[in-house]
């Protein structure tokens, strides 16, 4: 059995030798024993002081005789005299080398404990926005708000309809249940509420809007027919909008039904059912004969709980605007759905640049509610015109709060301001400088899956540290207006290669100001967008050296390694860029990804003292390198 006690708690607890210990001649390794100086030696001339190393594991003679700064002969000089025979090449197990260079008199130090990696941090989503600020105590579960989505003619409708009828309390009411674009059902006593609009194009379409209601997504996919080219688009709106996925394999009564076929193909596109090894939670049901539906129903409440939904029922109410209608009697009215909070009768609503008092308050099931607690869905009387869908709604405090906000929002309305922001290859330089994007969204459509695939890897492969292109769509066929709705909500540009513009998309496109660029010859296309990546890492620029580090130990860490630094002039700062220039040969340009003094993470460490470095994405540092901080200044 390997001793598993890190090297530096057997330091610390005088357990200096491992099992394994050193095998150079089949001997182990013994300390000299530390007998009292004779007098003459007690007192030497003026010793220079200690110096301070620090050690990595598995070093070799030469590497361990570099970082002291000595001869190798004096080191194997040293292993000898207690009985070990090695060479130059020699590794040692990082016990051995402490004890040689403490013979040595030198202080080893412990090395950097492993960097913590710094994940940038991600902009703020709707729905963090929505929730954030509230004290966990507050938080109280909350029912998961579900949309479906799939092929057409899977039985998106069918199923709503068959979760509605058997769920809802509405036969107690005579069995008429309102579409007023979701509803709530109970199973088991807990809720769940139901977008009532299926579809892809709907849920991106609000995602556009800035909305985020959806915490889960039902795929339904018809056994008889498998997965098909919008089950695909649908995955993929789902996974931009980072939202679970449940699938439901529908018609399983159908006699031509495949249900292992279905899920072969969902595997196949990274869907890997539960009971094959993967996490994709697959439910055979019939929304027709009413099969299935309450175990897809307790596996969303299950994926629900795993999502820790949680919302603070006793604050004021903010959600979003589901759909808006002008009603002949009753005049404008909005479903609204209540995301954090609780909204009540008599309340007043600002809704973009107008607001309303609540007048009165529906559920699905037309009888009149007094309060809507987080995931309700209500229709809402009061507002003075007809909200668009996907707006946000808020509840303030008293009419003169509602009036400034919303004449501040008006007088903001009119001013001329920015254009609405495009991604276009051009604007991205910008952006990238200012460190807006780090990720270029790009939805593909091709003529054919054969061509496809060479534009993915191409264009994948093209990423730079800098900028990823990451594909959250590819299909084929004309770019639809699905493709634009989801560069829209993904900020991002459609491509696409020996296909056509739909009109509704080249519409939307121009509303939207979403960039989308056509090729015919695959090589233009790269070479384009190769360019607005190479006009990214080639700005008007000039470098300013910060300093020079110098390697001296290597520790391995869980995502490579981390280096022990002498700086050597100047200043090593964390976040600043870094290269590694080895044998006149550049072999590393990147970034200062951690630093620290001893077991602190640090902003700086100057000329003269030890630091740890990590470098992104580097795992190849050797003794002696150097490495240089710069940063890149724009030339003004
Ligand atoms: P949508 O386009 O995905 O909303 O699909 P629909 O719900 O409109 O269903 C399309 C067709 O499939 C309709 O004729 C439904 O009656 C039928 N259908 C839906 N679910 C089932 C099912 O479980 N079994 C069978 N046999 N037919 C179904």
């Amino acid at each position: 059995m390997e001793d598993k006690m890190p090297v530096d708690e057997k330091i610390r607890k005088g357990k200096r030798f491992p099992k394994k210990g050193f095998t150079g001649k089949g001997k182990k390794f013994k300390p000299r024993p530390k007998v009292a100086p004779r007098e003459e030696e007690a007192a030497p001339p003026e010793p220079p002081p200690p110096k301070k190393i620090v050690i990595p594991e598995n070093v070799t003679v030469r590497e361990l005789a570099q970082i002291m700064g000595i001869s190798p002969i004096d080191v194997i000089k040293e292993l000898m005299k207690n009985g070990v025979m090695a060479n130059i090449n020699q590794r040692l197990d990082r016990d051995t080398a402490v004890i040689v260079a403490e013979e040595l008199g030198f202080i080893v130090e412990e090395p950097a404990p492993q960097p913590v990696e710094e994940a940038p941090p991600a902009p703020k989503t709707i729905r963090q926005l929505i929730y954030e600020g509230e004290s966990p105590e507050k938080m109280v579960p909350r029912p998961p708000v579900v949309t479906v989505l799939g092929h057409v003619d899977h039985g998106k409708t069918t199923l709503l309809d068959a979760i509605r009828h058997t769920n809802v309390a509405a036969k107690e009411v005579g069995g008429i249940t309102q579409r007023i674009g979701a509803y709530q059902v109970e199973v088991d006593g807990k809720k769940i509420t139901f977008i009532d609009t299926p579809g892809h194009e709907a849920f991106t379409a609000m995602r556009a809007r800035g909305a985020q209601v959806t915490d889960i997504a039902v795929l339904v996919v018809a056994a008889d027919d498998g997965v098909m080219p919008q089950t695909l688009e649908a995955i993929d709106h789902a996974r931009a909008a980072q939202v679970p996925i449940i699938v439901a394999i529908n018609k399983i009564d159908k006699p031509e039904a495949n249900v292992e076929r279905v899920k072969r193909q969902l595997a196949e596109v990274g869907l890997v059912p539960e009971e094959w090894g993967g996490n994709t939670i697959c439910v055979p049901i019939s929304a027709k004969k009413g099969i299935g539906i309450d175990e897809l129903l307790e596996n969303i409440l299950l994926v629900a709980e795993l999502e820790g939904l949680k919302a603070n029922p006793n604050r004021p109410a903010v959600g979003t605007v589901i759909e808006g209608k002008m009603d002949e009697k009753r005049g404008p009215v909005a479903t609204v759905l209540v995301q954090n909070g609780t909204l009540r009768r008599g309340e007043i609503i600002v809704v973009d640049d107008m607001y309303g008092r609540v007048r009165a308050m529906f559920n699905e099931r037309g009888e009149p509610i007094d309060e809507a607690p987080p995931s309700t869905p209500v229709l809402v009387m009061g507002l003075p015109e007809v909200p668009t869908p996907g707006l946000l709604f808020e509840v303030v405090m008293n009419e003169k709060e509602a009036k400034a906000i919303v004449e501040k929002r008006k007088a903001e309305k009119a001013l001329p301001g920015p254009a609405p922001q495009t991604i276009t290859l051009e604007a991205l330089h910008r952006m990238m400088e200012a460190g807006e994007v780090k990720e270029l969204n790009v939805i593909l459509k091709a003529d054919a899956y054969g061509s496809l695939e060479p534009i993915v890897s191409s264009l994948e492969k093209m990423s730079t540290e800098e900028l990823r292109i990451k594909i959250i769509h590819k299909g084929t066929g004309n770019v639809s207006e699905s493709d634009v709705m989801l560069a829209v909500a993904s900020k991002g540009l459609v491509i696409g290669f020996n296909v056509d513009v739909d009109p509704a998309a080249r519409a939307l496109a121009e509303n939207e100001k979403v960039e989308i660029r056509l090729y015919q010859v695959i090589y233009h296309l790269l070479e384009d967008m190769e360019k607005a990546l190479k006009g990214l890492l080639e700005p008007e620029v000039k470098e300013n050296i910060l300093g020079h580090a110098q390697v001296r130990a290597i520790f391995r860490v869980a995502k490579g390694q981390v280096a022990g630094v002498y700086v050597l002039d100047g200043v090593v700062i964390r976040g600043a860029r870094a290269r590694i220039i080895r044998n006149g040969e550049l072999v590393y340009d990147g970034k200062v990804a951690s630093l620290r003094r001893f077991t602190e993470d640090v902003k700086e460490v100057r000329q003269g003292f030890e630091c740890g470095v990590g470098l992104e994405n580097f795992g190849d540092f050797q003794i002696g390198d150097i490495i240089e901080i710069y940063e890149v200044v724009k030339v003004t």
